[in-house]
């Protein structure tokens, strides 16, 4: 089960249901992070190389040309996580493709971030609209996953663009469909093959039909 109490305190919030879950991460899978970030960066002088699947260490001052320590690049993700709503963008296609499977499924969106910043992301999700519940974690995926499933063994989908989530996930509810989405191509394109059972989407428009195919019961 989960390892983060708070995780495990929002999904004892949302309404009981037995219809077919899909679960949707939401940086780079339904707001785009990595182009806006980019952009973020240069307004600060700073660039990003995007020629290798990492942020750390990929953080350049555009003058000196010298590498960001990895502590001032933790810094500027959070300042801007805070600033996310003047900032963030939805992925292409992504409100739409959701929306439609949201008629016959239940939509939930699962972040990898400080519980804090949830209010700022509620927000900005709903107005770009996206309107399903939001819930964050600070632990693995896998197991928050399985509890929101609860015991009735309902299909269930999971949709992120880090495949360690995507594994933590296949460890805790081995059936569920997964699927890879990242809106950044170029950085999409660095990846490793993906493991087994999971499928690449290169995005919404690809992805809503086999998700509904796949949490068909
Ligand atoms: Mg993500």
């Amino acid at each position: 089960m989960s390892d983060d109490p708070e995780t495990v305190r929002q999904i004892a919030e949302l309404a009981p249901g037995d219809r077919p879950l899909l679960v949707l991460d939401v940086d780079e899978v339904v707001l785009e992070f990595v182009r806006p970030f980019v952009k973020f960066l240069e307004t600060q002088d700073l660039l990003l190389k995007t020629d290798s699947f990492r942020i750390h260490g990929n953080v350049f001052d555009r003058s000196t040309r010298l590498p960001v320590q990895d502590q001032r690049v933790t810094t500027l993700m959070t300042a801007f996580f805070e600033a996310q709503e003047t900032w963030q963008t939805a992925v292409d296609g992504a409100a739409a493709a959701v929306a439609e499977l949201a008629a016959a499924v239940e939509v939930v969106m699962l972040s990898s971030m400080p519980h804090g910043h949830r209010p700022l992301r509620r927000r900005l999700l709903d107005r770009l609209g996206f309107p399903y519940p939001l819930l964050t974690t600070e632990a693995a995926k896998g197991p928050a996953i399985q509890r929101m499933r609860g015991g009735g063994g309902r299909p269930v989908a999971f949709v992120d663009d880090i495949p360690n989530n995507l594994l933590s996930v296949q460890r805790a509810v081995p059936d569920a469909r997964l699927f890879h989405l990242m809106a950044h191509s170029e950085l999409r394109a660095l990846l490793l093959p993906l493991p087994e059972g999971i499928v690449a989407v290169s995005g919404w428009r690809e992805a809503g039909p086999l998700i509904a195919k796949a949490l068909k019961r």
